[in-house]
């Protein structure tokens, strides 16, 4: 692999920094700091990177490449394949599990609905987590909503008859 092609040699290694967990690393082209994670600071040269310049990019990620817009940061979703390999697949279970946890809080909070259906949600997932599925509006209202409201339930109910007074108060 010739040197270009290797990752740190495009980001300073600056281990442990104060009030951060992970170690760090700065961009040697525009000085941002981020997380010593390969995929992601791959994706900071392929997306955000204002100032590297196209040779760089071109010998990193071969010829043919090419930004949707250099100088702006991409909302498109894009291929991730590179980004999170290690979520590249999601199994059955997990993906209801994840799902139930969307729903989950998207009741819980409050929030509408069309939540998941929204575009820039959507992107946001695809980028952050390209294999899972966001459930639709009907699923939402349907089996999801139904599972979270009978383990609700089920949890209240534990509640309430472990408790020998109530005040039950309500907000509208
Ligand atoms: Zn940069």
């Amino acid at each position: 692999m010739s040197p270009k092609k290797q990752i740190w040699n495009h980001f300073t290694q600056l281990g442990i920094v104060n009030g951060f967990v992970k170690k760090r690393v700065r961009c040697n082209y525009c000085s941002y700091e981020l997380s010593e994670a390969a995929g992601r600071c791959k994706a900071h040269l392929r997306n955000d990177c204002l100032k590297v310049q196209n040779n760089v990019l071109r010998q990193y990620f071969g010829d043919n490449f090419q930004r949707n817009n250099s100088n702006n940061v991409s909302l498109e979703p894009y291929n991730v394949e590179n980004l999170f390999d290690h979520l590249s697949t999601i199994q059955e279970p997990q993906q209801d599990e994840l799902k139930l946890l969307f729903a989950q809080a998207v009741f819980y909070c409050g929030l509408p609905l069309t939540f998941p259906e929204l575009e820039p949600i959507k992107i946001l997932f695809k980028r952050v987590y390209s294999t899972f599925e966001l459930p639709t509006r009907r699923r939402l209202t349907g089996s999801l909503l139904d599972q979270i409201y009978t383990d609700t339930k089920t949890k209240i109910n534990q509640c309430i008859s472990n408790t020998e007074f109530l005040t039950l108060i309500s907000d509208g």
